[in-house]
């Protein structure tokens, strides 16, 4: 707060000193006036009684002799006064003897004069004889013009009122300085202190004292109130601490310190919406203990809130993984896994914190076992709400309790089943290679320059013993997640390595071999080393191997990606780029990479002759392709339309069930034996293949 000028207290102090000054002066000044009004008057009453007597005895003779010019020669006398207006000598009952009058004087301070001491006085003394006889005579008298007394007074009067004021003014002044030094000045200190001081923290910044005034009513006040701020801070510390406490109280668990059910709702609408705008998906997991009663009951419940304890510590260790994490009740726990994109990252959670259970609780040299089942919920797909989504990932656990115990369910028991087959199948696909479940198929790719076929594309399979054929597209990212792609990778690349020499050695020389890598591959730094080994163990001349790469797995770290391609390339690779069209596909990158082949994903291929979009996207990869020098192959050939119409524009080679399924490699060894039969006998002097 700023304090305007004028209403400074000095100011107003000023004022009322001055106006106070001014009054008190005018009083006394006219009361002085008013005494000097009756001295003058006492003056000329004076004055006047001593030219009385003055001029008594010349008078007295003259009237005695009755000598008229005596008489005048005396009257003149009187007149040398100025003051006399009017002179007389003479008995009152005769004619006067001598007597002269003159004007009143003309002074300026008359009109004021005159009301006072007014316009003239008279007085008169009777003329006698001398004793014995003491005869009288006749009188006296003369008259008086105050005005020349009048004058003098008003000089004195204006020099006592200035002076009064003067005096009352200087009085002010310096009063006003005396209190803006003891009292405003001070005071404007204190103020200043006062506005820097921090109402959450008040007595962090302390008034200081005022030097001098130590001992009086400002150092006292400075001191009542640095104590009182100081009690305002002690208030609001304690004041905070029950409300942070309230609040704890009301939103963490008691026990184990967890937030609870309230807190967690707060923090899974906020997950939620997240979620939505970003669309992404969010599991809620309900972790119920099994039989935590008997426990209880079995031990004591000191032990059973020591083993919570304990559990909730495990449960915190997962937290890295976690949007949220909160104690429901007696022996329920929430988890929430925020921006996941598979169901499956969820039942590797749930797995992760059963597999984290077996281990024993040690207390009090005790061991005790904890199981606890779990329910699954997933948002978007079972609820939008933090109601729902908690509500049946409870009743899921509780389902899922009465049936068996020690695991977890998905509230859909699609995605349930789905996921326990995916974690089966993910365990099983570790021993896959062991077990000797993976083989390759192979499948041909077609020049359409002589349609001959000069290459094939390697494609791996997975016999389960129970479940039969396992498609790529599924396993492969399961062998990506749990990282038995690499020596899977490894085994791939020796095969197909070993088989294309046996085709080399079987005279199909040019035969060229693809191989898929996944991203996980791609980023081994082990991989350039491998390959070129294997080239060189199996003889294989350069360009005789095509590595495949996918456009997303490239995509994350273009420079990192570019490096790799480049080193496998300078081992004697071809590099083409799988799928195109179905990722980001953008010009800048394509340019940015060490490619030499395109290759169109079968979604276009398949419906280029019903869908004009995906005949466009055909025709501009080609286009794309030749325009950067790359070789281009079509994914997916399943008809003779689609093969002529992307003859037609150009594409360099095909691959599809038009020409063959993909085959084990005994199969196409008879495939390309059958084909370079065909090729010979429409070409009598062919090149051989
Ligand atoms: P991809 O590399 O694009 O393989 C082409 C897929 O198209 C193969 O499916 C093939 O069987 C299928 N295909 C070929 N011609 C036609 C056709 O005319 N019509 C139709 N509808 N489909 C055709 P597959 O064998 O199921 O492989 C699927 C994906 O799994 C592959 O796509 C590849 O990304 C991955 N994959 C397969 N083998 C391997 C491998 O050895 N290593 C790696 N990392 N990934 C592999
Ligand atoms: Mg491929
Ligand atoms: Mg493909």
């Amino acid at each position: 707060m700023k304090l305007e000028p004028g209403h400074s207290l000095s100011l107003k102090l000023l004022r009322v000193v001055l106006l106070s000054a001014l009054a008190v002066g005018v009083v006394l000044s006219c009361g002085q006036i008013t005494f000097d009004a009756y001295k003058t008057r006492s003056a000329i009453a004076n004055d006047a009684q001593r030219i009385l007597d003055m001029f008594r005895d010349p008078s007295t003779q003259a009237v005695y002799s009755l000598d008229r010019e005596m008489g005048m020669q005396v009257i003149e006398g009187l007149f040398q006064n100025e003051a006399v207006r009017h002179a007389a000598i003479g008995h009152p009952n005769e004619p006067m003897l001598a007597e002269k009058s003159r004007e009143l004087s003309s002074l300026p301070t008359r009109w004021l004069t005159d009301p006072i001491l007014g316009q003239e006085k008279t007085f008169t003394i009777p003329l006698i004889g001398r004793a014995p006889y003491s005869e009288y005579y006749g009188d006296l008298a003369i008259t008086l013009d105050t005005a020349p007394y009048g004058e003098d007074f008003v000089t004195s009067s204006v020099i006592i009122f200035i002076s009064g004021v003067l005096r009352a003014l200087a009085m002010g002044l310096v009063l006003y300085l005396v209190y803006h030094w003891m009292l405003t000045r001070p005071l404007s200190k204190i103020i200043e202190h006062l506005t820097s001081i921090n109402p959450d923290r008040p007595s962090e910044h302390k008034l200081p004292m005022l030097r001098g005034h130590e001992s009086n009513e400002l150092g006292l006040w400075i001191n009542t109130a640095n104590q009182l701020l100081a009690s305002i801070e002690r208030n609001t510390h304690l004041r905070r601490e029950a409300e942070n406490s309230l609040l704890r109280m009301s939103q963490y668990d008691f026990l184990t310190g967890l937030p609870n059910r309230q807190q967690l709702q707060q923090q899974l609408d906020q997950i939620l919406t997240d979620a939505g705008r970003l669309q992404r998906r969010v599991a809620v997991l309900c972790v119920g203990l099994d039989d935590f009663k008997g426990i209880n009951e079995q031990f004591s419940y000191q032990t059973g809130d020591q083993l919570l304890l304990a559990l909730s510590d495990r449960l915190r260790s997962h937290s890295g993984r976690l949007g949220a994490l909160a104690r429901l009740g007696g022996d329920q726990f929430a988890l929430v896994q925020a921006d996941i994109e598979q169901p499956y990252e969820a039942a590797e959670l749930a797995q992760s914190v059963l597999d984290n259970l077996e281990e024993p609780f040690r207390l009090d040299q005790q061991e005790v076992r904890l199981r606890a089942t779990i329910g699954i919920t997933l948002f978007p797909e079972d609820g939008d709400s933090t109601e729902k989504l908690l509500q049946k990932a409870e009743q899921t656990m509780t389902l899922a309790k009465s049936r068996s115990r020690n695991r977890y369910q998905f509230y859909i028991a699609s995605v349930d089943s789905e996921m326990r087959r995916r974690r089966e199948l993910e365990k099983d696909l570790r021993d896959a290679l062991a077990q000797q479940q993976l083989h390759l198929v192979y499948q041909p790719q077609v020049d359409y320059r002589d349609h001959r076929v000069v290459g094939v594309e390697a494609l791996l399979r997975w016999q389960h013993p129970q479940h039969g054929f396992v498609a790529p597209d599924l396993f492969i990212p399961l062998a990506e997640q749990n990282g038995t792609i690499i020596p899977i990778g490894e085994w791939i690349l020796d095969q197909c390595c070993q088989q294309l020499r046996e085709w080399h050695d079987l005279g199909f020389s040019d035969l060229r071999m693809a191989i898929n890598l996944s991203t996980v591959q791609l980023h081994h730094s082990e991989l350039p080393r491998v390959v070129n080994n294997l080239m060189q163990v199996y003889r294989l001349p350069p360009r005789s191997l095509e590595l495949e790469v996918t456009e997303t797995g490239l995509m994350d770290d273009i420079t990192t990606a570019a490096q790799h391609l480049l080193s496998l390339r300078r081992s004697g690779a071809l590099i083409a780029i799988d799928d195109f069209g179905t990722g980001y596909s953008s010009l800048s990158y394509l340019k940015s990479l060490p490619l030499d082949k395109i290759k169109i994903d079968k979604s276009f291929v398949q419906d280029l002759l019903e869908d004009e979009d995906d005949a466009t996207i055909v025709r501009a990869i080609i286009q794309l392709g030749k325009s950067l020098g790359m070789q281009v192959i079509a994914e997916g050939v399943e008809t003779a339309e689609q093969e002529a119409y992307i003859i037609a524009q150009g594409c360099n080679e095909g691959q599809g069930y038009l020409y063959s399924k993909p085959l084990p490699a005994r199969d196409l060894t008879q495939f390309l034996k059958q084909s370079r039969r065909l090729s010979n006998a429409s070409n009598p002097n062919p090149a051989t293949l």
